[in-house]
């Protein structure tokens, strides 16, 4: 895919989101996964993986769960840019997804299955995960419905790191920086009361 759709739909003389270069062969060894919390419009956790030099996007409104009998919704979105996975801050309001985001997750992925760009054209992707708040083994399935490619579910497998806790509400600081949205936005001169609706105990 690229990062002209990326590109396409932010003005970065306006907001802080990195350009990034173009797609490009990670240096590390491991492929990097990102789960960033965003109070856009809507709140919403984007699920990154690093593939091919970019990190390939789903949009959760809910959030992963780490309950293998709840299936989370995740919308795949365009791809982004690997130096996404470091950008926490404020999006400017008017702009593509204005809000506060967070670092909530980060770590390592392994492909579970043997051939990665096949499970992404099948539709079932299975992986493990090596962060902090998310670990084990986990899949994204492309849903049925027709019309409608761009939806998949996040579904935790059964394993040591599966659990009923609410992950959101019991880890919602930042991974990066320790800091709640409140704090971020506060820091970047974002809407402070809208960031704060996102933490816990904000009024959403
Ligand atoms: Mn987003």
């Amino acid at each position: 895919m690229g990062l002209a759709k990326y590109r396409e739909k932010r003005n970065f003389g306006v907001t802080s989101e990195p350009e990034g270069s173009s797609a490009k062969k990670s240096t590390k060894s491991k492929l990097a996964f990102v789960v960033q919390k965003h109070q856009a419009s809507h709140l919403h956790y984007d699920f990154r993986l690093e593939w091919n030099g970019v990190l390939l996007s789903w949009a959760i409104p809910k959030g992963p769960s780490l309950d293998p009998s709840v299936k989370r919704l995740a919308m795949a979105v365009e791809d982004h840019p690997l130096e996404y996975g470091n950008f926490e801050g404020v999006i400017p309001e008017g702009e593509y997804g204005g809000g506060t985001v967070m670092v909530w997750d980060r770590g390592t992925w392994t492909p579970e299955n043997a051939d990665v760009d096949d499970g992404l054209s099948r539709g079932e992707l299975k992986f493990s995960l090596s962060g902090k708040k998310l670990r084990g083994s986990w899949v994204l399935v492309r849903t049925a419905r027709p019309g409608q490619r761009n939806s998949w579910l996040l579904i935790k497998h059964r394993d040591r790191y599966a659990s009923t806790a609410d992950v959101e509400l019991e880890k919602p600081r930042s991974v990066s920086s320790k800091r709640l949205m409140r704090d971020i936005a506060e820091q970047f001169a974002g809407n402070v009361s809208k960031a704060a609706a996102a933490d816990p105990g904000g009024d959403h």
